[in-house]
């Protein structure tokens, strides 16, 4: 269950004082406390963590300062939509996310070398993208292959994103020295661009990993869900980053490990994404490179990435996560299943091509709810919707 209190009600006012000593003496139920700073106000919740089943919401309620009582059944106290008075949202280095935004992040699996870095980011601010993805810590199946340049390709990656104007890097994280080292690089250098720190799928359940990423707030979390686990475990996996403090979350849906899959590299799960809008408030990304896992094609000539791509962005998806390098044979990681350069304005055309057509389907659903049951303040889902 979550306390919140009034927005004139601070830590030492004495209807706070009250409530929180008379929620203390609870048996089985501890109590914690969460000051949130919202865009002008600071508000005060109360988790009450424990069996909570014999307490009842009108008492709880009539407490002096609370405004509202949130009764939580589920696992996903945090990342819930109806869960606290967290917003839905979050900006970071001047990009905003949510179930309403829509951004790609086109580039490397792995960073190889610096003219591969910068043929890329040229080519995205051509195109007019702000985002990207490149690996430097890469989690290999074999301790022979390439393991990624760890921490000695930071300074030129950053660089180079700040020449091409980059503003988001979404960069896997295998240990917590890695944000550390990201951190350490960005601050020396004067954040000249911002970095999304990636949770690998083979992380999914790394619970130490998820509670560092989530106990510093700096950076928002790409989450890739587990390739083994279920949609439930992967969630409340997401639970534990919020838990830990960061609700800056994006969900990631990258496909799961299935024999039935062949000949792609994983059953592709992008029928999901309007799952994880249903149960929480993360924007959702789909990785259709990681999912599909090579460049084979249609008669047409469009690829299955391509696709795949399609059936996440026309159910809602706020985010493309996708592999290019400008010689894919000469990628180090993952170059089979890697869009050449030379094909990113099609990819961006045809992934517009898609999003306006969500963006005509949310319209159709507006429409007909209106026409059901008219909205006085005549807001409309989907009115908020960007694009980068
Ligand atoms: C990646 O995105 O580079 C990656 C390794 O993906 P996943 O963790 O989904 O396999
Ligand atoms: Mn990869």
């Amino acid at each position: 269950m979550i306390l919140l209190f009034h927005s004139h009600i601070h830590e030492k006012h004495a209807d706070f004082l009250h409530t929180i000593s008379y929620l203390r003496k609870l048996t089985n139920v501890s109590i914690e406390i969460h000051p949130i700073q919202g865009k002008t106000l600071k508000v005060i919740e109360a988790y009450l963590i424990g069996d909570t089943s014999a307490l009842s919401k009108e008492n709880l309620s009539a407490l002096p300062g609370v405004a509202s009582v949130v009764q939580i059944s589920s696992d996903y106290q945090k990342i819930s939509p109806q869960s606290n008075n967290q917003p839905k949202d979050f900006t970071y280095n001047q990009v905003t996310f949510s179930q309403e935004t829509f951004h790609v992040f086109a580039g490397l699996c792995a960073v190889d070398t610096k003219d591969s870095v910068e043929a890329v980011m040229s080519a995205l601010q051509s195109a007019g993208q702000v985002c990207t993805r490149m690996g430097a810590y890469k989690p290999r199946t074999s301790p022979y292959a390439f393991q990624g340049l760890g921490k000695d390709c930071l300074a030129y990656v950053f660089d180079l994103a700040h020449r091409y104007g980059i503003r988001v890097i979404a960069m896997e994280v295998t240990h917590e020295r890695h944000i550390e080292e990201i951190h350490t690089r960005l601050e020396k250098m004067g954040n000249p661009t911002g970095v999304m720190l990636q949770i690998g799928t083979r992380n999914a359940q790394n619970f130490e990993l998820l509670k560092a990423v989530g106990q510093q707030t700096t950076y928002p979390v790409l989450y890739k869900r587990g390739y083994g686990i279920s949609l439930h475990e992967s969630l409340c996996a997401t639970e534990y980053i919020a838990h830990s403090g960061n609700h800056n979350i994006v969900f990631c849906l990258r496909g799961v490990k299935s024999i039935f899959s062949a000949p792609h590299r994983n059953l592709v799960d992008f029928a999901q994404v309007p799952i994880i809008k249903r149960l929480t408030k993360m924007p959702v990304c789909v990785d259709p490179s990681h999912a599909v896992g090579n460049r084979e094609q249609d008669p047409l000539g469009i690829s299955d990435v391509f696709h795949a791509t399609a059936q996440g962005v026309i159910s809602g998806a706020n985010m493309v996560l996708a592999d290019v390098h400008r010689a894919p044979p000469e990628a180090l990681v993952d170059g089979r299943q890697a869009i050449a350069l030379k094909d990113l304005p099609w990819f961006l055309e045809d992934i517009q091509l898609v999003r306006n057509t969500y963006q005509k389907r949310v319209a159709l659903a507006n429409a007909r709810n209106e026409s059901l049951c008219p909205n006085p303040l005549g807001f409309r889902q989907g009115d908020a919707a960007q694009t980068s």
